[in-house]
């Protein structure tokens, strides 16, 4: 099922399951008890917004090889792990603001994996029983605010700075994905997740041995070779079969 949050005509937030013959209304928590209301809205008259409002975001850095003879044989014993704010989060279709006139600001297209269930030192391979669902994210990124000591929260977390969307799929295949992006309508990135070298499963254990992970939580699984510098003016596209294409434009938030 492919899950949504939308505003309609009158503003009103809304949830609802997009279906081939529209978006069908429900109610409720997702991630517990949810019902449908009967109320379908054309998909084509509403607009879309994130799809939940993440309880956290967990990224990892430097997670893609260029090919799979780049796999390191041995992975290191502590990934690098970083928290983004969720107030960056925006949806489909919003701006991202660069910050200062001048700032670099780079696109990173990823696979966003949403928690559904409460977990507390899950072995890796019990990690898919406690997965909602998959959508993708913009894990957009300043890296000159990086602390030369090392913490990447604040390059990470100016507002805007995390599009999720369109929704979030709970049947995905991830056998057959790629994860790619398209900056003004020109490939930058396509790479299946066989060249992650850590993978979904092996980082939510290790996540999931250091602190509970609960439902919304969301963590973006690092983002292929080929991700760019974004400028004013740019539009940029991260796109996975099965889940859809997350689309926003790029503004100078000084001017
Ligand atoms: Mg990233």
């Amino acid at each position: 099922m492919k899950f949504i949050r939308f505003i309609d005509n009158e503003t009103n937030n809304r949830q609802g399951i997009l279906t081939e013959n529209g978006i069908e209304e429900i109610t409720g928590d997702i991630f517990d008890q949810w019902g449908k209301t009967g109320n379908i809205y054309p998909a084509n008259e509403v607009r879309l917004i994130a799809p939940l409002e993440p309880r956290q975001i967990i990224g990892i850095g430097k997670n893609y090889v260029a090919t799979e003879k780049d796999l390191p044989e041995k992975i290191t014993d502590i990934p690098l792990f970083f928290l983004k704010s969720i107030s960056s989060v925006i949806g489909p279709g919003e701006e991202i603001k660069i910050p200062k006139s001048g700032d670099e600001v780079k696109f990173e297209s990823e696979l966003a994996v949403v928690i559904g269930k409460e977990m507390n030192q899950i072995d890796e391979d019990q990690v898919f029983d406690y997965i909602f669902g998959y959508t993708i994210a913009n894990d957009v990124t300043s890296p000159q605010y990086f602390h030369k000591y090392g913490p990447w929260t604040l390059g990470k977390s100016f507002n805007t700075f995390t599009p999720l969307g369109p929704v979030i799929e709970t049947e995905l295949d991830l056998a057959k994905i790629q994860v790619k992006a398209f900056l003004n309508e020109v490939k930058k990135q396509e790479s299946s997740i066989n060249l992650m070298i850590i993978t979904i499963s092996k980082m939510i254990s290790f996540l999931s041995g250091i602190m509970t992970l609960k439902p919304g939580d969301v963590i973006l699984t690092g983002s292929p070779v080929g991700a760019g510098l974004l400028k004013p003016g740019d539009k940029i596209e991260c796109e996975i079969d099965g889940i859809g294409s997350l689309v926003n434009q790029i503004v100078d938030s000084t001017k």
